[in-house]
């Protein structure tokens, strides 16, 4: 996500933290490539323009030149700047308190509107609400289909009235239909997947214009590809000048090496980027945070994200069962593969580096490598073992390793290799959480 630009920056702000004096003239250099990192990530020219201005301006200001850690600051100014760029504070979404709230998703054909139906869809289940999606394309039976499969895989309802060459005033019909269903059937939200063209057109911006008019939804979200740069900008200025939109959501983020869109959109057409689509899964949703998509750009990492991943993902009994096994000499192989199962539900190795401070450079020092690959291994490797095996490591002799190898499609080589890695990490988890081993690792950081 936004990996180029974030190593542009990281370069930058590397060269100015360094500079124990700054001068005028060191940060006009660092403006000059701060401009050109955010042109070549398709940044529109004029919000670059006075983006650099307005941090040159601050940078060269006395608080930052006569601080005592003046390159630090300007890394705090361009935080600052990007975050605000970015629409400052995090946009939430307009709850109603007479349910149901009615969201209406806008969009082209191919930005991902459907798929987002079915993540929004899931993201208010997973709150406790009920949620009706609504198929608002009629004329189209294979966009019907496919949001009555996302339905079907998230047991969540879709209320569908297909019907060939339907005028606005159907489709109307059919979005006040599925509305009234909503209030009747005590919904809580009602999500709108609205017909998508692949080009904006009179008759699509009509249609919506009217549907609108007739739902009033609480929220009109618009569903842009970030890959698409400039256009997808230019695309949600046309949107929100014709329909009238409350919020935008980004999607494909997670192949968006440029990052024009998530810097841009918010500034050229005033409203909030509310969340990211970073997968096609429909678990790949993120609420939009400006401040910690500011500290991923700057190399800052995103912890905060990735805690609140893992509370998501682990329950608290979950972890310090986890860790009482984890530091006695009970923990086994079995234990091992369950924690490496639930590890990997945060998400691929790949987006958990991107959310560590520094782990763009970790995941270039990997290049080539493929650890989800070794993961598999690791798994099928354990798989392989009987039960008494999994749960008494020293049962496994030689001809144990080799029926193991054969088993799981690796050799004795790995499997010793596997075996001598969960001891390792099963010694480490002991110091570590042992007084003196704290005290050794306090020591290890301080000396770092
Ligand atoms: P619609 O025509 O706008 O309704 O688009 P669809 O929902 O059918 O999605 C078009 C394609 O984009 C599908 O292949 C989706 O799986 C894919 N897609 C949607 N959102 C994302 C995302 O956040 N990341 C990626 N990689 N693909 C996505």
């Amino acid at each position: 996500m936004l990996d180029a630009l974030s190593e542009k920056f990281e370069k930058i702000l590397k060269k100015l933290r360094g500079s124990g004096v700054l001068t005028e003239q060191n940060i006009a250099e660092a403006m000059k490539e701060v401009r050109l990192a955010l042109l070549e990530a398709d940044v529109n020219f004029k919000i670059v323009k006075d983006f650099v201005e307005r941090v040159g301006k601050k940078a060269v200001g006395q608080e930052v030149m006569q601080s005592l850690t003046p390159g630090h600051q300007v890394v705090k100014v361009v935080w600052d700047e990007l975050r605000a760029m970015m629409g400052g504070e995090k946009a939430g979404l307009a709850l109603s308190s007479a349910p149901p709230t009615v969201v209406m998703m806008v969009g082209l054909q191919g930005a991902g509107k459907t798929t987002t139906c079915g993540k929004l869809a899931r993201f208010f289940k997973q709150q406790g609400r009920r949620v009706l999606l609504v198929a608002a394309d009629p004329r189209r039976p294979a966009a019907g289909d496919q949001l009555a499969s996302l339905g079907r895989d998230l047991q969540i309802d879709v209320h569908r009235q297909d019907q060939a060459g339907a005028s606005q005033t159907d489709v109307v019909r059919i979005c006040q239909d599925g509305v009234r269903r909503g209030t009747d059937q005590g919904f809580d939200v009602v999500v709108l997947d609205t017909g998508g063209r692949l080009h904006v057109d009179d008759e699509l911006m009509g249609e919506l214009v009217a549907v609108k008019a007739a739902v009033k939804p609480h929220e009109v979200l618009l569903v842009a590809d970030a890959m698409t740069g400039q256009d997808a900008v230019n695309m949600a200025t046309q949107f929100h000048e014709r329909v009238g939109v409350t919020g935008i959501i980004l999607t494909k983020v997670e192949g968006d090496a440029r990052g024009g869109a998530v810097l841009s959109i918010r500034a050229v057409t005033g409203q909030p980027i509310k969340f990211l689509g970073v997968g096609e899964k429909l678990d790949a949703l993120e609420l939009f945070h400006p401040d910690r998509m500011a500290s991923r750009i700057l190399g800052m990492g995103d912890v905060l994200s990735l805690i609140e991943k893992a509370q998501e993902t682990f329950t608290r009994e979950q972890a310090e069962e986890a860790q009482k096994r984890l530091t006695s000499n009970t923990f086994t192989l079995e234990d091992f593969r369950a924690q490496l199962a639930q590890v990997n539900k945060l998400g691929s190795l790949d987006q958990i580096l991107g959310m560590l401070p520094g782990g763009q450079k970790l995941r270039g020092a990997m290049e080539g490598q493929v650890p989800e690959r070794e993961m598999k291994r690791v798994v099928a490797i354990i798989d392989s073992m009987t039960r008494r095996e999994r749960r008494d490591h020293t049962l496994i002799n030689g001809s144990r390793k080799k029926r193991i190898a054969r088993g799981s499609g690796t050799n004795v080589m790995e499997v010793n290799r596997l075996i001598k890695q969960f001891l390792s990490a099963r010694k480490l988890a002991k110091m570590l959480t042992g007084a003196s081993g704290r005290r050794q690792l306090a020591q290890l950081l301080n000396s770092r």
